[in-house]
């Protein structure tokens, strides 16, 4: 690497494939530690590694990064991953995007999600005198459960952080002024993962069930 100027090293970087460019991170410790940072044109080397890689057969991911994440956690999130996250099985590739829980950034096995996770009706049991807000200042992924109806799921060390973070106040304004902050963060998050839960419906309702793969 010392041989090669940087700019030179980047050029070459543009022009590879996203799976080329994640092989070239695990060649040695210095260039994973250049193209796993977060300045501005190395985000683009990835930008346009993940452009060169478009497939029209398989349009995925066809948006840019969501503003929560970096165009390498993007990338890793949509395109590289294929182990569970917690238990690091591996998922098969159609699989994939009943996995792919954008409301926690996590690609989890059915097994680890049911383990990681905690619905309303268990928190009213195990935490009842929970402020009734504080949920709302968490993400929570939304399924429907056969004879049961819709349930919400949140990610249980969240739970466990911002209770945690709650009762940490002294002052109770400003723990109001805090829930009131973490609301709008939950909401704006929510609001952003929206298209790419969509993204992710289309994709595997268009290409995947009509075989075209
Ligand atoms: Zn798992």
């Amino acid at each position: 690497m010392e041989k090669i100027p940087p700019e030179i090293f980047l050029e070459i970087c543009i022009h590879l494939y996203v799976k080329d460019l994640y092989t070239l991170t695990l060649v040695c410790k210095l260039y994973r530690k250049i193209l796993w940072t977060k300045a501005i044109s190395i985000q683009k080397v990835w930008t346009c590694s993940r452009v060169l890689s478009f497939d029209p057969l398989l349009p995925y991911p066809s948006l840019p990064p969501s503003k929560f994440m970096s165009e390498q956690e993007y990338i890793w999130f949509t395109l590289l991953a294929d182990k569970c996250s917690i238990c690091k099985i591996k998922i098969e590739k159609k699989d994939l995007f009943g996995c792919r829980y954008w409301e926690f950034s996590r690609i989890c096995c059915k097994e680890c999600i049911k383990r990681k996770t905690v619905s309303i009706p268990f928190i009213k049991m195990a935490m009842p005198n929970l402020p009734k807000d504080l949920l709302e200042c968490l993400p929570c992924h939304k399924r429907h459960v056969f004879n049961v109806g819709d349930e919400k799921l949140y990610w249980t060390d969240d739970l466990q952080s911002i209770v945690a973070k709650y009762y940490s106040f002294e002052n109770e304004q400003e723990r109001d002024i805090w829930v009131k902050e973490k609301k709008k963060e939950a909401n704006e998050f929510m609001d952003e993962i929206h298209k790419y839960k969509w993204q992710d419906e289309y994709v595997y309702f268009f290409p995947y069930a009509l075989n075209v793969n």
